[in-house]
């Protein structure tokens, strides 16, 4: 019996298992690996963000969706295209494991490339995920609870823009299900007036949804515009920081939420990988194998795969787009593929001419194209979910999903913090002129090593009443003496120039003092007894 061996739990993945098992169950043993153990029906995740639905309704366990086929939850380490095997880590301690295969298919999907614009990896969400969904959602909540009570304004009119990158089809999804929740939660906020909120949504192209017509683009920002989303085209994004956005029109959104759906790419697994790569994706032949392997195959997001529906009408190579609805439709072509393969027949080329696309814009308003018809408005939005109930994977979560939006019409929505939301431990973060890192009197949060430019840190509330500076330029570190002597900051520390620091988090940096001797003993003898000690200048 050959063994298929499928890597990724996402649509393409699942739809490939589920079919071929249906069909060629007695001829296949069929396995697949996934980092997750779990179906995630991305576009539901805005909704997800929003509380519109509950998280686990987002999501089928891959063990009831595959049943009879075999699963193995772990991460897929390195590919041995040589010796037919794959290497995996699982379990709690990561101990690795070889399966061999006869025939691979990947359909790994694709990851956010956060690394097109500065600062966009340390301060920006992304949304491809349950996690990052769930991080949106308690971070929206912690800046409507913060900006209730703050006494700021400057922090509280940070605190209240929200941001999203990219006009594309989840980046127009996400502003819209945003603002929806937090114009149902609002009222619960004695001190959060409706005119203090903005919503900002960045596009590149000169309109959003540039994937769709001209007219559906223009509905789309006419929609938001009557709805208060501030719409920016023709805009792109030259850096990110902590405290805001700043576009090339020399616009800055000063704002502690920003989310990109923008910039995709393959896994480190498939770069480093032999395979040939073509705008960051696995080049395949029409009938779904990988460029240069009979027994190798991939699909979906990581794939590019030529249309060869599309390439006869066009007379020109045309691609399948990344979409479900692609990933879907490749898993059926593929299953065939296989069993034709075997019983050494001829292969079948992929092609598919997609039925539209649909996209809501929240407030109960959609947008789409189907069958070559243009819908918009509540009519569009109905369609919208009926089709995607239709398309989830498992009768329980039809279920699920269709009272979550039922009760949505009669109960106000769950504005519950599940979890903090939790950054990196040890991270770069990118400082504008003028941005303030701490100021006096707070609690420590962190240790920073200054990487480029240069912070200044003044001294107010002293003994003498002079105010005192100090200047911290690179490979010098400011935090320390606060969180090791557990006090709170007796400074304020501002950039005096773009500058960049690399921060350790409070607790992990006491952890590595605490365990590290030349750090401990380095950071005794540095840390000054006395306020005098401090080596400070006084202001002019
Ligand atoms: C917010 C959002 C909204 C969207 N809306 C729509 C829409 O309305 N319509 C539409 O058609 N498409 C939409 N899409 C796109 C659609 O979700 C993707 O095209 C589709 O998920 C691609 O399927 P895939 O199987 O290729 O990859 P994925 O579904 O991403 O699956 C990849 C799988 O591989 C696993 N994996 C990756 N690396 C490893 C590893 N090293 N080890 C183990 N497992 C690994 C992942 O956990 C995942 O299970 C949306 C996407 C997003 C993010």
């Amino acid at each position: 019996m050959k063994k298929i061996l499928i890597l990724g739990g996402g649509f393409g993945g699942v739809f490939l298992a589920k079919k071929l098992f249906k069909a060629s169950r007695k001829n296949f043993d069929i396995e697949l690996i996934s980092d997750n153990n779990y179906f995630v029906f991305q576009p539901l995740l805005p909704e997800v963000a929003s509380g519109a639905i509950n998280a686990e309704d987002a999501v089928s366990p891959l063990r009831k969706l595959l049943k009879g086929v075999k699963f193995r939850n772990a991460e897929i380490k390195d590919i041995n295209l040589k010796n037919r095997k794959v290497l995996v880590l699982q379990g709690f301690r990561k101990r690795s494991h070889w399966i061999h295969f006869d025939h691979l298919v990947i359909a790994l999907g694709q990851e956010s490339n956060l690394d097109i614009v500065k600062g966009l990896r340390e301060h920006a969400f992304t949304i491809r995920n349950l996690k990052d969904a769930y991080n949106i959602r308690n971070h929206i909540l912690s800046c409507l609870e913060l900006a209730d009570v703050t006494k700021d304004q400057l922090l509280k009119k940070r605190l209240l823009n929200f941001v999203v990158i990219g006009g594309g089809f989840s980046g127009v999804e996400t502003i819209g299900e945003i603002k929806e929740m937090v114009d149902r939660v609002i009222n619960y906020y004695p001190n959060i007036h409706s005119e203090e909120l903005q919503f900002h949504i960045v596009e590149y192209a000169n309109r959003l949804l540039p994937e769709l017509d001209e007219t559906l683009g223009k509905y789309t920002k006419k929609v938001f515009l009557e709805n208060k989303i501030i719409v920016h085209c023709e805009s792109a994004l030259l850096e990110v920081t902590g405290t805001g956005v700043y576009l090339d029109n020399e616009k800055i959104i000063n704002t502690n939420t920003i989310i990109s759906t923008i910039g995709s790419t393959v896994s480190k697994l498939i770069s480093q990988s032999k395979f040939k790569l073509k705008k960051g994706k696995i080049i395949t032949n029409e009938n779904l194998q990988v460029s240069g392997y009979k027994n190798i195959w991939a699909l979906g997001d990581c794939a590019l795969v030529p249309n060869k529906k599309e390439n006869e009408e066009k007379k020109i190579k045309t691609y399948a787009p990344p979409t479900a609805q692609f990933a879907v439709r490749q898993s059926l072509f593929l299953a065939e593929n296989l069993i034709l393969l075997e019983s050494q027949k001829k292969l079948k080329p992929f092609k598919y001419q997609s039925k539209g696309s649909l996209a809501s814009l929240g407030s109960r308003k959609g947008i789409g194209k189907i069958y070559g018809i243009t819908v918009r408005g509540l009519f569009a939005w109905m369609i919208w979910r009926a089709f995607y109930l239709s398309f989830l994977p498992s009768f329980s979560t039809k279920i699920r999903v269709l009272l979550g939006w039922m009760l949505e019409f009669i109960i106000p929505r769950n504005a519950v913090m599940t979890d903090t939301y939790k950054r990196n431990n040890i991270s770069y973060q990118y400082y504008k002129k003028g941005d303030i890192v701490f100021e006096e009197g707070m609690i420590a949060d962190g240790f920073y090593i200054v990487k480029e430019g240069s912070f200044k840190n003044t001294y107010k509330k002293t003994v003498d009443g002079k105010i005192y500076t100090k200047i911290y330029k690179p490979e010098d570190h400011f935090g320390s003496r606060v969180i090791l002597l557990g006090k709170r900051r007796t400074g304020t520390i501002v950039a005096t120039q773009d500058s960049k620091v690399l921060k350790i988090d409070k607790n992990s940096f006491i952890l590595i003092n605490q365990n590290f001797p030349i750090l401990n003993e380095y950071f005794s003898k540095y840390l000054p007894k006395e306020f005098i000690d401090l080596d400070l200048k006084i202001e002019k």
